[in-house]
């Protein structure tokens, strides 16, 4: 079975039709991703429509600006609540895009993510925009263990040092067009890679929207360059899956 590690499965059109595609490709489980306070509650009321949609609560670090402590504390409360409906903790992390002023609010909200996923015990999965360094050294320094790094664009070095702390790397479907992530395949150990699309983001075609169905092409660009045959490819992604999120 394939598996669509992260994406934002709520901001599809149709998803009944969305979800029946997946399932036609072969795509068995897909792990939609929330963003803040009233996507968390939306994703986890999709989750519970389709069996085959997983859900991460989280807190977006651009969202979670607008929020007042206050905010963040309830919606940690509201995960905790929830921690029996869901497999894992994000989507959450550090994002410096517009500069670092808002720096210390969301390595402060980042840190609690990361204690409550440990405190959970689930995996955390991470957004790290112009934050690579930053959010691994926050990682390392809390001692996390069961971490994905999704669409990680940091350097090389950096990626060594991803697989070499145990964690995990989503190759996302723009792999097909991206030397990056293509290359990100080349050096990881296929040990600690997972599969995503970010739908509705990141279409293997650069169109709009992405869906889980087209998972599948992360997948034949690991077959590819690493040369193993695409039916190995999936066994191993979902022996991956499987040992992280036990
Ligand atoms: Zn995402």
């Amino acid at each position: 079975m394939y598996i669509d590690s992260h994406c934002h499965i709520d901001k599809l059109d149709n998803i009944e039709k969305i979800v029946e595609n997946s399932k036609n490709a072969g795509v068995e489980m897909i792990i939609s991703n929330g963003l803040n306070p009233i996507n968390n509650k939306l994703v986890l009321e999709l989750s519970k429509k389709f069996k085959e949609v997983e859900v991460a609560l989280g807190m977006y670090p651009i969202d979670s600006l607008e929020l007042k402590k206050s905010e963040i504390d309830q919606e940690i409360e509201f995960i905790k609540k929830n921690s029996n409906k869901i497999i894992a903790i994000g989507e959450v992390g550090l994002d410096f895009k517009e500069g670092l002023e808002t720096r210390k609010k969301q390595e402060k909200t980042f840190r609690e993510f990361v204690k409550l996923a440990k405190d959970l015990d689930k995996p955390v999965i991470v957004h790290s925009r112009k934050a690579e360094k930053e959010c691994i050294e926050i990682l390392e320094e809390l001692n996390s263990k069961k971490v994905i790094m999704h669409c990680f664009s940091g350097k090389l070095k950096l990626v060594r040092k991803i697989f070499s702390n145990g964690w995990f790397l989503t190759i996302p479907t723009c792999v097909k067009h991206s030397e990056h992530f293509q290359k990100i395949i080349e050096i990881c150990p296929i040990e600690n890679l997972l599969c995503e699309t970010d739908s509705p983001y990141l279409h293997p075609d650069k169109k709009f929207p992405n869906e889980p169905a087209n998972v599948i092409e992360s997948y034949k660009m690991i077959s590819k360059i690493k040369d193993i045959n695409l039916d190995k490819v999936e066994k191993k992604i979902q022996q991956n899956f499987k040992r992280l999120f036990s």
